[in-house]
């Protein structure tokens, strides 16, 4: 099952009743872009995410982009000029943050959890060459209206579905997803993954196989919705683990595709330069 959700956010930091009236004349036609800086940069945000199944279908959703291959997908972030580039993360940034809420999970199961979300993240660095550092433990639940004031670049959550808003059905396992930000002005365009996350239905989880390996395990839940918080979106190859659709054929972890996908939005990608007015800040 594929879903597909899209946020726009006003930037706090507006000055200026031209500015302002620039902005609603934007809006009209761009209803994505909804915030100026003082610079006269424009930023929007947006969030592309998905949601999970064991067993479901996979249904519509998929963007047919220049950058979706029959082995992986990558979501595109539209800009100003009406050119899409792949949304990433900025591989230079020192790291990307990472916090764990395991509230959701019985407290005897919580410690192999966050080992197995650990191990997630390090294939997912080997995979993307970034670097990515767990700051600790948080009580925060990734929202739709929230993902701005995430403590972390990366929540992964652990909870039931119940406390998110993001649309998961009573097969879903999990929902993954980015925050990108665009802007365009005097420092010419571009996008940015700022925030990533992954909402993981605990009470399904739970009932999955601990460990790597082949099929219905919560690392391959881990990783899928980790490779949606890196940008990837869903492909209908059922070979890759980001095929949407769980099942006891699963491959161990990331496959050929997969890994092609990571590494074309990691490091080898290059710098992104972000404009120091981008009001979501790297936490690292
Ligand atoms: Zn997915």
């Amino acid at each position: 099952m594929v879903t597909g959700a899209q946020r726009q956010r006003t930037r706090p930091a507006w000055s200026g009743l031209a500015l302002a009236a620039l902005v609603v004349v934007v809006a009209l036609f761009a209803p994505q872009f909804a915030g100026a800086g003082p610079n006269g940069n424009s930023q929007s945000l947006r969030t592309l995410a998905s949601t999970d199944a064991v067993g479901g279908q996979l249904s519509g959703g998929l963007q047919k982009t220049a950058a979706q291959t029959s082995s992986y997908s990558i979501m595109q972030a539209r800009l100003n000029s009406g050119k899409t580039i792949d949304a990433r993360w900025n591989p230079c940034q020192t790291a990307i943050t990472y916090r764990v809420n395991l509230s959701g999970l019985p407290k005897a199961k919580r410690a192999a959890m966050l080992k197995t979300v650990k191990a997630s993240f390090k294939r997912l660095s080997a995979a993307t060459g970034m670097t990515y550092r767990y700051k600790g433990t948080t009580s925060f639940v990734p929202r739709q209206d929230n993902l701005t004031k995430q403590p972390a670049e990366i929540v992964v959550a652990a909870v039931s579905k119940k406390r998110t808003d993001f649309p998961m059905t009573a097969r879903s396992l999990g929902y993954g997803g980015v925050l990108w930000s665009t802007w365009y002005g005097s420092q010419g365009e571009g996008a940015a993954v700022m925030r990533g996350y992954v909402v993981l239905e605990a009470a399904a989880i739970q009932k999955l196989k601990t460990g790597f390996g082949r099929g219905l395990r919560q690392s391959n839940v881990i990783l899928h919705e980790l490779g949606h918080a890196t940008g990837l979106d869903h492909v209908s190859s059922r070979r890759q683990q980001m095929y949407p659709t769980l099942t006891a054929s699963s491959p161990s972890g990331f496959a050929k595709g997969d890994l092609a996908g990571l590494a074309r939005v990691g490091k080898k990608a290059g710098c992104i330069e972000v404009p120091a007015n981008v009001s979501i800040s790297d936490l690292s």
